[in-house]
């Protein structure tokens, strides 16, 4: 079973509901449509929760930045962060329940450390003169 690689496609089609959802063309008959697709492709359990959230006037889901959650700004522990970002598995806020998600790749949140910049100026490889007699 592979349920762990569904999971990251949920999850996609997910965010790209809410973006229809709350864009400025929800009204649209196009949007309605897509969305409706959309819909169709998550799993019911699944959906039902993002609707009960959607139908309190929330949004379904919340994006996690800074090991925060950005709609009820509680952190969230890392373990659940890091499954997020890798997909493996849907995780809720524990605190507003909404389903978690990270801003797709290039600006995923990391945990802080600290990275040593590149050495600059650092000579180009040079290859070994293997010339033979
Ligand atoms: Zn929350």
């Amino acid at each position: 079973m592979q349920y762990c690689l569904v999971m990251h496609a949920v999850m996609e089609t997910l965010v790209r509901l809410q973006n229809l959802e709350v864009g400025p063309n929800a009204e649209s008959s196009a949007a309605k449509a897509a969305a409706e697709k959309l819909r169709a492709q998550v799993p019911a359990q699944i959906l039902g929760h993002y609707l009960r959230l959607c139908a309190r006037g929330k949004k379904g889901l919340a994006l996690v930045r800074n090991q925060v959650c950005a709609e009820c700004h509680v952190s969230v522990p890392l373990g659940t962060v890091v499954t997020v970002m890798k997909g493996v598995d849907i995780q809720l806020c524990g605190n507003c329940g909404r389903y978690l998600y990270v801003e797709p790749e290039g600006a995923a949140p990391e945990p802080v450390r600290t990275v040593p910049k590149p050495k600059r100026g650092r000579k180009p490889k040079v290859k070994p003169d293997a010339s033979v007699g």
